[in-house]
This record gives structure tokens, sequence and C-alpha cells, in this order.
């Protein structure tokens, strides 16, 4: 270690994002030459919702060392392999958004190229035909992918999990206590800024101990104690796209076994989620409160749930947009703190992982290198713009014109870089992802299509196999996918048979 190296980190905030910190950190640098304490007051609380994750989470747990059975049986979770999308192009209507892909390219030519084509001429199935875990979803099953090559489909099941986030946090918890954190009870009531430089110096808390620290982590949820009330640094706000302020959430008694998916329904100002767990049910109706009343959403939820509730609903307030920069001087923001995006694609636990692989790769001496803090500001403002355009697209593309709030959405101008990707769409059929995007080809064509956006043309590759060819290959692709589904097991049993947790439902 360099005379200039970290000697000390300090986490402001104990929730998803700051034990998610505690542990990576804690496990990556160890705690010997770098002491990592984490501060959290009971009394504050966390957000404590956050149940569902996308695929990526797998690589997370990966770096800690965890074992994901363990894991699941921990957090009381369940598997994911999708989203399904109800009501949302219109009433009546589903889709599914499957993690993993769809089909296989032809050589040179992609899936989606060929499957286009052939639905110009109302020659090719539903996109659900030909993805594993669409196919697998709607029958309740799953496994983990094979891992020994092989060209089956059952080598690309992509997963990730629901849990129960109050668990979770407890889980990352032991990790990074076992690891050498240590953890402060307590409230913040004061921060320094260095004279010199206005670098954060010490917090210190309501029983007057004073913490220093060469670097801290900001996780305090949406206060953002440190970035956003010390430092000063702006929010950029993106309430006029994505107007939703507030959620009721309300857990339930499970009626049957978990679903292998999230369901998200669209609602009159909004939509309600539905995320199975092993001893219960999430449940919550995201809103706008500019549409709609906080005893309106309440009463829908209600009538909306498919089993008993297990608590009072309860209200959680936000406001959609990030940080202007999400590292200033000597402190990083992670999670709620450094901005928020809602729900729909279960992105925030992914954002805050993110975060924490970056400052990893670009962990600072006590120099702090203005670039280094530059280039992760670039890379996290980047992932942040191209999360929102495609949250964004399930709201604006849709024929919903019954509530004004959908009236909103559907006609309210989007950001040039979506608008632009939705004409490359209609024109060509092409998705594309950018270096930076965190959404797949799939995701990306499996929202287009199901939120009702048509292309017109296809992909001039799709034209070197002739038609015949085509629907035969693509038939086989079909046959393959359902085969290879049906021969997974249902879900409830893979969960019994290697991840089953011990609480009851009604704790
Ligand atoms: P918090 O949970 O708010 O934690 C803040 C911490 O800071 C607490 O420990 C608190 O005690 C501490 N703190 C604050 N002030 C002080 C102080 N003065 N002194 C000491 N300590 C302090 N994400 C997903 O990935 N998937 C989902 O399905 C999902 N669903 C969501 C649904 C809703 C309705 C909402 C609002 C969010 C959802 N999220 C989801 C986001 C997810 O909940 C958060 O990203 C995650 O919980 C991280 O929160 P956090 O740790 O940043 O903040």
């Amino acid at each position: 270690m360099s005379d200039r190296a970290l000697r000390s980190i300090a986490i402001i905030g104990g929730g998803t994002a700051g034990w998610m910190a505690a542990a990576a950190l804690a496990r990556v640098l160890g705690t010997h030459n770098v002491a990592i304490t984490l501060v959290e007051s009971e009394e504050i609380g966390t957000v404590g919702v956050g149940e569902a994750t996308i695929p990526p989470i797998q690589a997370f747990n990966a770096l800690l060392g965890i074992d994901e059975d363990a894991f699941v049986k921990a957090t009381m979770g369940s598997f994911k392999l999708g989203i399904e999308f109800v009501d949302w192009l219109r009433p009546g209507t589903r889709y599914f958004h499957p993690f993993g892909v769809y089909g296989t390219d032809i050589g040179a030519v992609p899936f989606e190229g060929l499957w286009h084509r052939l639905r110009t001429q109302g020659l090719a199935d539903p996109l659900e035909a030909y993805s594993i875990c669409a196919q697998a979803a709607k029958d309740g099953r799953f496994m983990r992918p094979l891992a020994d090559g092989g060209n089956t489909p059952l080598h690309r099941i992509g997963y990730a999990f629901h849990f129960d986030a109050s668990l979770y946090a407890r889980f990352l918890r032991t990790h990074a206590e076992a690891a050498g954190v240590v953890r402060r009870e307590g409230r913040v009531v004061d921060v320094a800024l260095r004279a010199a430089d206005g670098f954060v110096e010490a917090v210190t808390l309501a029983s007057g101990a004073r913490i220093e620290a060469d670097l801290f982590v900001d996780c305090s949820g949406f206060r953002s104690l440190l970035l956003g009330e010390t430092l000063g640094t702006g929010f950029e706000d993106w309430s006029h796209w994505l107007p939703n302020d507030r959620a009721i959430a309300v857990p339930t008694v499970s009626n049957g076994p978990p679903t292998p998916f999230t369901r998200s329904t669209a609602r009159a100002a909004g939509w309600q989620w539905r995320i199975p767990l092993q001893h219960r049910t999430g449940n919550g109706y995201v809103f706008s409160s500019a549409h709609l009343s906080e005893d309106e959403a309440t009463a829908t939820l209600l009538a909306n749930l498919d089993g008993e509730p297990l608590a009072d609903p309860r209200t959680l307030r936000f406001r959609t947009g990030r940080r202007d920069a999400f590292w200033v001087r000597n402190c990083v923001g992670l999670g709620l703190s450094s901005g928020f995006l809602e729900p729909l694609e279960s992105t925030s636990i992914h954002l805050i992982q993110a975060g924490i692989a970056r400052l990893l790769e670009m962990l600072p001496n006590r120099d702090f290198e203005a670039a280094d803090i530059r280039r992760y500001n670039r890379l996290m403002t980047a992932e942040y713009d191209s999360i929102r355009d495609f949250i964004i697209l399930h709201f604006h593309a849709t024929e919903r014109a019954d509530t004004p709030y959908w009236d909103h959405v559907r006609t309210m101008a989007v950001p040039e870089t979506l608008a632009e990707r939705i004409r490359i769409y209609q024109a060509t059929g092409r998705v594309f992802r950018e270096s930076d995007d965190l959404f797949s080809k799939t995701s990306w064509l499996a929202v287009m299509d199901g939120q009702g956006l048509r292309a017109e043309g296809f992909d001039p590759l799709a034209a070197s196999l002739s038609v015949d060819d085509a629907r035969t290959r693509l038939a086989r692709i079909a046959a393959v996918t359902a085969a290879a589904a049906a021969r997974m097991p249902p879900h409830a049993e893979f969960i019994a048979r290697h991840c089953a947790g011990a609480i009851a439902s009604r704790t």
C-alpha cells in the first residue's frame, strides 16, 4: 500500500445500499489496512422495500462469495425469469419481458430481423414462443441454466431473484460484520467539512461521537445527508417524464406456489406490483399524486389483492431523478441518496451494485484524482439516463387513453435519445445496446413490441434467407424452446429441493 492509500471509509446509512457497500468493500479491500465503519440509525429506519432484482445481481453475489441457495433461503426468496406486464398496452392485454435471449441468431442474421420479416407477413409466432424464460414462466417452472456446453435453450436461462428486503439487509450485515466492518448505531446530527478544500472531514452522532474518515459513502437514503444536504449537489428532476411520486405497499398471505416472475399491472394513475416470496407476497401501487389521492390508491390496491393483507398499507413518497454528480470530493453517493427511478424494471439495487463496482474499479487514494471522479460521474450519469429512457418507453408507447394520467404520458415529449430509438425501431425493427446500456436487445424488443410499436421494415441481413427457410428455422426454434421449458421442474419444487427458508407466513 502506498502511504497515500485510504486508511478509513465511513458508510453513512444501513439500508440495502449501505450494507451492500459495506459487504463488498470489506470483501475486496479487507479491513486490516482500511478501517470500514457503517453508521445507521434504528430511529430513522430504512425504506425497507426493494424486493425484485435483475440478473447482474448474480455477479454481485459471486463477488461476495455468497452461496446462492443459502442467500435465497436466508431472504425467503424466489426466482425471477422476467416481468409480466398486464393491461399496459390497453386493458385486456398482456406481454412478458423475459430475461435471457430470444431464439438464436442464424450466422450473421440477427434473430429479430428474421422474426420481423416473417411477422410482417403473418408467418411468425408471438415473441414469447422463442424465449425459454417466457415459456417456463407461463408454466410456473424454474431451474438454473445448464452449465456444460451444448446448445439447447436450457443453457440460456436468464434469472434474478425476489427477496425480502429487510432479510437481505440482515444477510449482508452478517457478511460485512464477519469481514470486519464496524457498525455504529446513532443519528448523524452534524457533518464537518475541511476548511482547506471542502472535503468531508467527519460526522458527529447525537451521542457526541465523532467519526472521521478519508472516504465517505453516502447511503443515507432520500435525505442524501452528505451528497445533497451538505455538499449541495443539485438534483435533476425527471417528474415531467416519470410523474409517479408515491407508492402504497402492503404484504399479503401467499395464495399458492410462488410464480417465477414479477407482475406489473397498469392502473388508472400508475401501476401495481406483485412480487412472490416464499412466506408472503409483496404488493404495491406506484402512482402519481397529481392524478390520484392516497386514499383512492389505497382503495384500489386493497381491492386488487389476491391474498389477505398481513399488515396495514404503508405510503412511500419519492421524487424521480438523479443527482448532478454521484461522487463529489471525497464523498460517493449510493442508493436513494444519489437518485431514484421507479421500481418498474427493478433497477435500483442494480444501480447500487454498479456504483460499488465502479468505485472499486476507480478506487481513490487520499489524493482523489479528479479525472477518475469525472469518469465515474460520466459513467453513472449515462447508466441512469439509459435506464430512464427504457422506463419512460413503457408509459409512453401505449394505446391507453382512458384516464388523464395515461393521456399525459402517452402524449408527452420524450428524451431525444428515446425518440431516436423508437424511430429506428419503427423503420427497421432494429434494437441495439449502446456500450453502457444495462438493458439488452431482448429487453428493448420485448417492451417495444409488447407496448404495441410496429416495425415497418426489417434488417436487410434477414433477406439472405428464403421465406421458407426462415419459417422452418423459426418453427424449429419455437419447438425446441417449448420442449426445453417442459423439461424444467416446477418453481416451487426447485425451491423446496434447494433453498426452502424457514420463516412461516404471517411473520
Ligand atoms: P434507505 O433504505 O432509506 O436507508 C437509509 C439509511 O440511512 C438507513 O439505515 C437510515 O437509518 C440511515 N440514515 C438516514 N439518515 C441518517 C442519519 N441522520 N443518521 C444516521 N443514519 C441515517 N429497488 C429494487 O432494486 N427493486 C425493487 O423492487 C424496488 N422496489 C421499490 C419500491 C418502492 C416503492 C421504493 C420507494 C423503492 C424501491 N426500490 C427497489 C429501491 C430500493 O428500495 C432502494 O434502492 C434500496 O432500498 C436502497 O435504499 P437506501 O439504502 O439507499 O436507503
